[in-house]
């Protein structure tokens, strides 16, 4: 960041009074602008013990797999944000379960939650940002081009759960 956008001054990337941490702060109007962690939400679709998994279409990790995910938005709840991510990407609309895994991806700013997901019916597609969405069992799983550690980490805790008949809540640190 180099410029307010409330005057338009040069910002510098200073500790405000009474803080403890840098922030950007507006030269001329004095503005704080914090900045924090993002949220991205989404869901472990199962149907008949498969995984419903999306080919990414757009970039990070493009023409690599993962489960439906994406930023949560503002008055959104983060269950709302993982059926909304999941029928953009997915176009499936599954009963939502138990949140599954909090990834804490401290050094990218972001914070990854899992909920399962149980699908009713095999009805599915691709939305703008998948090149395929397909149902995977566990044997078929492309671990190998997975989009993304919390993905993997995510899928494997799952399948191990699943193994033991109980399903419990996830918390993971990258
Ligand atoms: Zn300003």
């Amino acid at each position: 960041m180099k410029y307010c956008s409330h005057c338009r001054a040069l910002v510098s990337f200073i500790v405000p009074e009474g803080d403890n941490r840098q922030r950007y702060v507006c030269d001329e109007c004095e503005f704080i602008f914090y900045e924090n962690p993002r949220i991205i939400a989404g869901t472990i679709p199962i149907f008949e013990g498969q995984v419903l998994l999306c080919k990414r279409a757009i970039e990070p990790r493009l023409g690599y797999w993962t489960l439906p995910a994406g930023f949560m938005e503002n008055g959104e709840t983060t269950q709302q944000a993982a059926l909304r991510e999941t029928y953009e990407e997915a176009y499936a609309t599954p009963q939502l379960g138990a949140l599954f895994s909090v990834c804490n991806l401290s050094k990218g700013n972001q914070v990854h939650l899992y909920y399962l997901a149980e699908m009713t019916v095999a009805e599915y597609g691709s939305g703008p940002e998948s090149l395929e969405v397909e149902l995977y069992n566990e044997a078929d799983i492309p671990w190998h081009d997975l989009a993304f550690g919390t993905v993997t980490e995510t899928l494997k805790r799952y399948f191990e759960d699943r193994k033991q008949g109980l399903m419990q809540l996830h918390h993971m640190d990258f």
